[in-house]
């Protein structure tokens, strides 16, 4: 018989995909001891069960009902008992922590009946009717679909009518007539009454929760995570505290750590006389948690514990939900807590000091993309003026963007390509499109635990949040600092580290882990623990890195970065610029003289460069790839060649002759897909002269190296091979000129000879490829789009974002590698590639070489090395170790 109801002693941390993460650490407490609320957890399962049927599981209510009957047994009372009621929440949890799901459902349970049960028990008429007035009102908007606004309104209609600043200047009575004119709210909107029997009240919110997994704010969430749609949710049933029962209780959020800086201790908010989401909601002014010491230095005590308990149970940071009634602490969540990039390396490294973790579990706790956020530019603080407002430092980083007021208009401009910020007044899970698609967050209340800084600290955009300078007026699409008015559309800059507003768009200057991957040296907390994350990846990583790098700058900078070579040097810059005049006589040649010429001039230009390269990676290889795109790129554009050779006829002149000439070669030259066409091989193939002048432009800068007292590793790379013979004939022309250039100088030039699998004809015949071949190297860019048919400028943006709605990709191809199609191609050239030829070397090109989830793809399919960016060198070194750890562990942050 299936299983749908776990009890919280039955289960534990581990069954997070069966009982949610909330229900299985709730479980976990449990088992710890610690005091949490009795409770039951339906199960992921029934959740599967209701979406693929739209019905409640068969057997469910009766497992309920057995779980409900024995919370009710221990508890003395019954659900929702005339006159000792028992009262539930309901809450929804997944498997991973995934806003946009069902709000809990607080009090579940009370009626016109218990309602004067619970005041007479509790001693507070206050108390019983508010908690009534936020069941009817979540009930009503969560579960029956009502929307919050209207009881918004009249909830605020109530308060102005009374002049209270916030809930707590509302009575008893005006919170009974409210409850009142919510239950009209209701009647009017769904033609239904608020459900007074709590099993229906329980019932609902439970399939309510279930429905919930396929809300539209639930799944743009897990398509931007990569969360699978097939998980379902789990639902958890737990008893009621109650921290609005006055001055003696309240809610609380805790973190055993700081988790924007790392920085050890406690750290959160508390809000006295508050229940729920009122702490996150910013709703009234919390305080730190340090003075929960001074209100309840009991209940902080046992926290205090709890929190050491529960940190050196999980080994990390753990956020905690607490709630404080009448002086009696309960714990009401946990859970290894989300935290920012800095955070986290910061909390690694401090984990590995106390001897929590090791440092091959540090190294699986800090990530690429945390690292390549920190290596992002801050604000200059030099040419910082005054702030024009100061807020929370809620998710670090700089940006700026025009100031926009609500979601629909931040996704709007961001679509036009504008950089916005968004400015709320505070942030609710119908801002998420707009968070998305600004560069930061910027809200006028809530503290560093609100909606707006948790969610935009888990997508590493920039927040300031509770900035209460700022009065944001939404309808007038402004807001104001005293006497400045910033209207929508004003440029304004948001430092998230600082927790800083500026007017104006400030400069940038580098950050200190830039810094340190440029110049070395230690010194701050954060730059100190990232290095050792970096020395462990480098002492455990088996692939090498290396960097795509096309001059000496780029090269030193790679082997500053900690490049091991230069995986890919694109000789096609060197035609650019001024030698444009070169290549087009090049081009343009009428016969073998005239284009000798042209070469002529080219090569002691390009032998300089390649020098230059190659002394600035002396010791390590440096991968050259002759000539590869199409020649009519380098020139002149065809429409306006036709255009001034027409206009000059039209008027009656005779065209200026090179231009025609042009024109005649631009035309011979076009191709309809040019990215299918004549580049690569086949350019040396059919150009005469064009790659003996390379090789041979390599061959001397590896002598010149030489006789200075280098050690230059040049290796020769042919693009594009789809067939062994292209390789065969091309590579015979390169030792052709390698031997006489050694012959001419007397200096021995050696140059492996490898060449780029970027076809799936390659691929698919890499055994007998390897016979002429030295190293593979993957182009997995042109791989990818040879591979789908597509190329990446023209689709990108006519259909990759309704191909990630519908589904068809979970990210684009070309930023994270497509494993069982593109990836398939690669394992079979690595296995044939290394039959055919043991010990074969062989790497990767593409920008995928410094994506994380495609290093890992890299290492697992046995490869040498990636090649990357200069800047994604420090990532690609970090995730090459990661991956090298034995999988456990690693999970994304
Ligand atoms: P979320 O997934 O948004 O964190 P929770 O299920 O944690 O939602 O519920 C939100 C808040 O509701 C909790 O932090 C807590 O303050 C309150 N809450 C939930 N269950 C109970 C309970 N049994 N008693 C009192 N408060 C509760
Ligand atoms: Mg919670
Ligand atoms: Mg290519």
């Amino acid at each position: 018989m299936v299983h749908y109801v776990y009890d919280f002693a039955d289960g534990h941390r581990d069954l997070a995909g069966l009982l949610g993460g909330k229900g299985a650490n709730l479980a976990e407490m449990t088992r710890l001891g610690l005091p949490v609320p009795p409770g039951f957890t339906v199960t992921t399962e029934a959740c599967r069960a209701f979406l693929s049927t739209g019905a409640e599981p068969d057997g469910l209510a009766g497992e309920i009902s057995v779980h409900l009957a024995a919370l009710e047994d221990a508890a003395g009372r019954r659900l929702g008992q005339c006159d000792d009621p028992l009262l539930l929440s309901v809450r929804s949890g997944a498997c991973f922590s995934m806003p946009g799901m069902m709000e809990t459902i607080l009090d579940v349970g009370l009626n016109d009946d218990s309602v004067a049960a619970l005041a007479k028990v509790s001693g507070s008429e206050r108390f019983a009717w508010d908690s009534y007035r936020r069941l009817v009102q979540m009930f009503g908007a969560t579960v029956m679909g009502v929307d919050g606004a209207l009881f918004e309104g009249a909830l605020a209609d109530l308060r102005r009518a009374r002049g209270a600043a916030d809930d707590l200047g509302l009575d008893a009575a005006d919170l009974a007539g409210l409850v009142a004119t919510y239950k009209d709210v209701i009647r009017q909107e769904t033609g239904e009454d608020f459900p007074q029997s709590p099993r229906e009240q329980l019932r609902r919110c439970v399939l309510a929760v279930f429905a919930s997994w396929n809300g539209e704010r639930a799944r743009i969430y897990r398509r931007r995570e990569h969360i699978p749609d097939n998980l379902g949710t789990a639902v958890t049933v737990q008893t009621m505290v109650f921290g609005n029962l006055g001055p003696d209780s309240g809610s609380g959020v805790a973190f055993t750590r700081d988790p924007a800086t790392g920085r050890p201790g406690p750290y959160g908010d508390y809000l006295p006389n508050a229940q729920g989401e009122d702490v996150v909601a910013g709703i009234r002014d919390t305080v730190p948690l340090s003075a929960l010491a001074e209100l309840h230095p009991d209940a902080y005590d046992r926290l205090r514990e709890h929190m050491r308990v529960l940190e050196s149970h999980y080994r990390d940071l753990c956020d905690i939900e607490f709630t404080v009634e009448r002086g009696r602490l309960w714990m009401l969540q946990t859970r290894v807590g989300k935290r920012t990039a800095e955070a986290a390396f910061v909390i690694a490294a401090e984990l590995v000091d106390e001897g929590v973790i090791t440092a091959e579990e540090a190294l699986g706790r800090v990530g690429g993309e945390g690292l390549a956020r920190l290596m992002f530019p801050r604000f200059d603080t030099s040419a910082l003026g005054a702030p024009l407002a100061h807020g929370l430092p809620a998710s670090p980083g700089a940006a700026t963007g025009a100031a926009v007021f609500d979601s629909a208009e931040a996704v709007r401009r961001a679509a036009a390509g504008e950089q916005v910020v968004l400015v709320r007044e505070e942030t609710t899970p119908d801002d998420l499109p707009g968070m998305i698609a600004a560069q930061a967050v910027l809200t006028g209340r809530g503290g560093r635990t609100s909606h707006a800084a948790v969610v935009a600290r888990g997508m590493g955009t920039v927040c300031v949040c509770g900035a209460e300078e700022i009065a944001v007026n939404t309808g007038a699409r402004c807001f104001t600092v005293g006497h400045t008015v910033v209207e929508e559309g004003t440029v304004i800059s948001v430092d998230g580290s600082e927790g800083t507003v500026h007017l104006g768009a400030v400069p940038l200057v580098d950050s200190p882990v830039l810094r340190y991957f440029e110049a070395g040296g230690r010194g701050t907390g954060l730059v100190d623990a990232v290095a050792r994350a970096m020395e462990q990846a480098d002492s455990v990583r088996a692939l090498e890195v290396r960097a795509n790098a096309d001059t000496p700058e780029d090269a030193a900078r790679a082997r500053r970065f900690g490049a091991q070579g230069v995986g890919l040097c694109r000789t096609e810059h060197m035609f650019l610029g001024e030698r444009r005049a070169l290549v087009e006589a090049m081009i343009l040649a009428r016969d073998k003289a005239e284009q000798g010429e042209a070469l002529d001039a080219l090569l002691p230009l390009q032998r300089e460069d390649f020098a230059g390269i190659l002394a600035a990676m002396d010791g390590l290889p440096v991968t050259i790839r002759l000539l590869d795109p199409p020649l009519h790129e380098f020139l002149p554009d065809r429409t306006d060649l036709a255009v001034r050779v027409a206009a000059a006829e039209a008027r009656g002149e005779v065209p200026d002759g090179h231009a025609v000439d042009l024109l005649g070669a631009v035309n011979r030259m076009h191709e309809e897909n040019p990215m299918l066409g004549l580049r690569g091989v086949r350019l040396g193939l059919v150009v005469p002269g064009l790659v003996a002048m390379q090789v041979r432009a390599i061959a001397e800068a590896v002598v010149e190296r030489v006789r200075a007292g280098g050690r230059p590793r040049a290796e020769i790379m042919v693009p594009l091979v789809g067939a062994v013979e292209e390789l065969r004939i091309e590579r015979a022309e390169v030792e052709r000129v390698l031997a006489e250039v050694s012959e001419e100088s007397g200096v021995p030039v050696h140059c492996p000879v490898g060449t780029m699998i970027e076809l799936p004809r390659a691929a698919l015949t890499a055994g007998r490829i390897a016979g002429e071949a030295e190293f593979f190297s993957f182009g997995t860019n042109d791989l990818t789009q040879t591979t789908w048919g597509f190329s990446r400028d023209d689709v990108e943006a006519a259909f990759f974002s309704a191909y990630l709605d519908k589904g068809i990709f979970t990210a684009s191809p070309f930023e994270t590698l497509d494993h069982d199609g593109v990836g398939r191609l690669i394992r079979i050239a690595v296995e044939e590639g290394r039959a055919a030829r043991p010990g074969l070397k062989i790497g990767v090109c593409g920008e995928h070489g410094g994506d994380p989830a495609s290093v890992r793809f890299f290492h697992t399919a046995g490869l040498d090395y990636v090649s990357c960016s200069p800047f994604r060198v420090p990532v690609a070194r970090l995730e090459a170790g990661r991956a090298a750890l034995d999988g456990e562990g690693c999970d994304d942050r």
